[in-house]
């Protein structure tokens, strides 16, 4: 098992649950809590940017990456590749940092698997009408990407029980302070505190 000090949150969603949203609130109002920048071989969508969203990679630069071993975990989602750089990940444990991975069930399964201590958390929209409404919403997908996203969508909500918390993204201020509540909640727990305050944690002891 690894040894870490900082935390690995990994989040995971249907595509239209708000995920984006409320990660950037989290961001936002936790700036310790740095964001791993995934590989993908989808096309930008309007709007976003290299090395910010994601890092966008031909299918054959993924799959010399793969051959290389550089990722932590990687899947295909919707005919995509997506993967989680290992060096990154990596670098970071060692600074004691916390991580926020955004990430399909498939990766969250895999992380889980060689960090055990990871905190998964799966937000769900409040119903299959309202994300399908979102996904319409944000006109950026055709007919057959959003029948194709909903299908997956229920798929993907299966998973749901598997993870450590499951957020309701009805209200987004609620969800917001639910997910902040999360990464400063486990941040609390004993083992943590002893790796970040464990000089704190010696001196209060009784001696003897
Ligand atoms: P989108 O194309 O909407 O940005 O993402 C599609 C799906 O891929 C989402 O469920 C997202 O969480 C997932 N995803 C994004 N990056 C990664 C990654 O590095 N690894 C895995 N396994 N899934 C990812």
């Amino acid at each position: 098992m690894v040894q870490l000090s900082g935390n690995i949150f990994i989040v995971t969603a249907p595509s239209g649950a708000g995920k984006t949203t409320l990660v950037a609130a989290l961001l936002a109002a936790e700036r310790a809590v740095q964001h791993s920048v995934s590989y993908t071989t989808r096309a930008p969508r309007e709007g976003e940017v290299e090395g910010r969203h994601y890092h966008f990679v031909t299918r054959e630069d993924f799959e010399a990456r793969i051959e290389r071993g550089e990722f932590l975990e990687y899947a295909e989602v919707y005919g995509n590749y997506y993967g989680t750089s290992a060096t990154w990940i990596r670098e970071r444990l060692a600074e004691g940092r916390d991580i926020l991975l955004e990430i399909d069930w498939q990766g969250a399964q895999q992380v889980h698997k060689l960090f055990p201590d990871a905190v998964s958390i799966f937000i769900l929209p409040p119903s299959l009408e309202e994300l399908e409404s979102r996904l319409r919403g944000r006109g950026t997908d055709s007919d057959e990407v959003i029948a194709r996203r909903l299908a997956m969508a229920r798929s993907e909500i299966d998973h749901a029980e598997t993870f450590d918390y499951i957020l309701i993204n009805d209200d987004l201020g609620t969800a917001t302070l639910d997910l902040i509540s999360v990464v400063r909640a486990e941040r609390l727990r004993p083992a943590r505190q002893l790796a970040r305050h464990g000089d704190v944690l010696m001196q209060l002891h009784t001696p003897g």
